[in-house]
């Protein structure tokens, strides 16, 4: 039984087929442009093949409450093509299979809980630090949801007091996005992050950033396993420099060894590397097709 799944990015298209162990058949990624193109791409892929359903892992913010009457569309996106969108419904009236939908981030969460380094564990929290941040999380087991997903990329953080950058959110200027994204980088030091690898103060305020931000989601949200993706962590660098500063923040106050002796255990890159999205995706695909069995 194959399920389809489209990891839609503002960047990029990722689409596959693959079945319920997670095993991925054919893959195709391409660039999203807009959404007359990029679809008639989407539905070309999985024209050629038989699938249950399908699960799409979507930027955001997007709305994933079944009982609105905007479920399904990506709402209030800078990308202005796709402002509105509503993403579900054009695939729905393409091939007619039951849907899952949520943001890439959740997906990605699923991903890992399910296969990837979280797989065993009934909690985990997925971050992305890309082009925005943002961050899914499975609690009991479940994807965490309430009025909407979380949007956790958008938290304030102290600022550093040597940082003079001004931000670069639109919403908040200085929020976690806005002092620690890809283009937040980009744009304080004036070269792209892979061009600064062999700057240390970059990854140091960077992890400054992110530290403070894991420590406030460790505080509230006690996830079991704290997986960071995204292009900013292809920078393996920072990983030692955020687990001395979580460990620095918590000062011991949480007595775990996840917090201390272990912590390059605890917050990782995803097991699944770049296919967390995709493969979460078609998770939600086999969820909502279970969801269709059952009632
Ligand atoms: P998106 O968030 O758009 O889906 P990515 O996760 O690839 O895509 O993030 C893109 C951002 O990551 C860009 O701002 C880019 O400059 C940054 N980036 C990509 N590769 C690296 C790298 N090796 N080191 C530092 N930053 C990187
Ligand atoms: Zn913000």
């Amino acid at each position: 039984m194959f399920y389809g799944g489209v990891e839609a990015g503002g960047t990029k298209f990722v689409c596959a087929v693959g079945d319920e162990h997670g095993n991925i058949i054919e893959q195709v990624q391409f660039p999203t442009t807009v959404p007359e193109e990029t679809m008639q791409k989407v539905i070309e892929f999985f024209r050629k093949f038989e699938i249950k359903a399908m699960g799409i892992g979507s930027f955001g913010p997007c709305d994933i409450d079944p009982d609105s009457s905007t479920y399904g569309y990506i709402t209030s996106t800078p990308k202005i093509p796709w402002k509105n969108y509503p993403i579900v419904r054009v695939l729905k009236k393409v091939f007619n299979v039951p849907i899952g939908f949520n943001t890439d981030v959740n997906a990605a969460a699923l991903g890992e809980a399910t296969f990837g380094t979280a797989k065993g564990l009934d909690s985990c929290l997925y971050i992305t630090i890309g082009t925005g941040i943002g961050a899914g999380a499975v609690i009991h087991g479940n994807l965490l949801q309430g009025l909407s997903h979380p949007e956790m990329g958008h938290i304030l953080v102290r600022r550093h007091p040597d940082d003079t950058y001004q931000g670069k959110c639109p919403y908040h200027r200085d929020c976690l996005e806005g002092l620690a994204s890809g283009p937040a980088i980009e744009e304080r030091w004036g070269k792209k992050g892979s061009e600064l690898t062999d700057r240390q103060e970059v990854w140091e305020l960077e992890a400054f950033y992110i530290a403070q931000a894991l420590t406030q989601y460790i505080l509230i949200l006690s996830p079991k396993k704290i997986i960071l993706g995204g292009g900013v962590m292809k920078q393996k660098r920072i990983f030692p420099l955020i687990h001395e500063n979580v460990k620095q923040i918590i000062n011991n106050y949480l007595d775990f060894r996840e917090l201390s002796s272990h912590i390059d255990e605890y917050i990782v890159s995803p097991g699944l590397e770049d296919n967390a999205g995709i493969t979460g995706s078609l998770l939600l695909g086999k969820q909502a097709y279970q969801e269709t069995k059952k009632g």
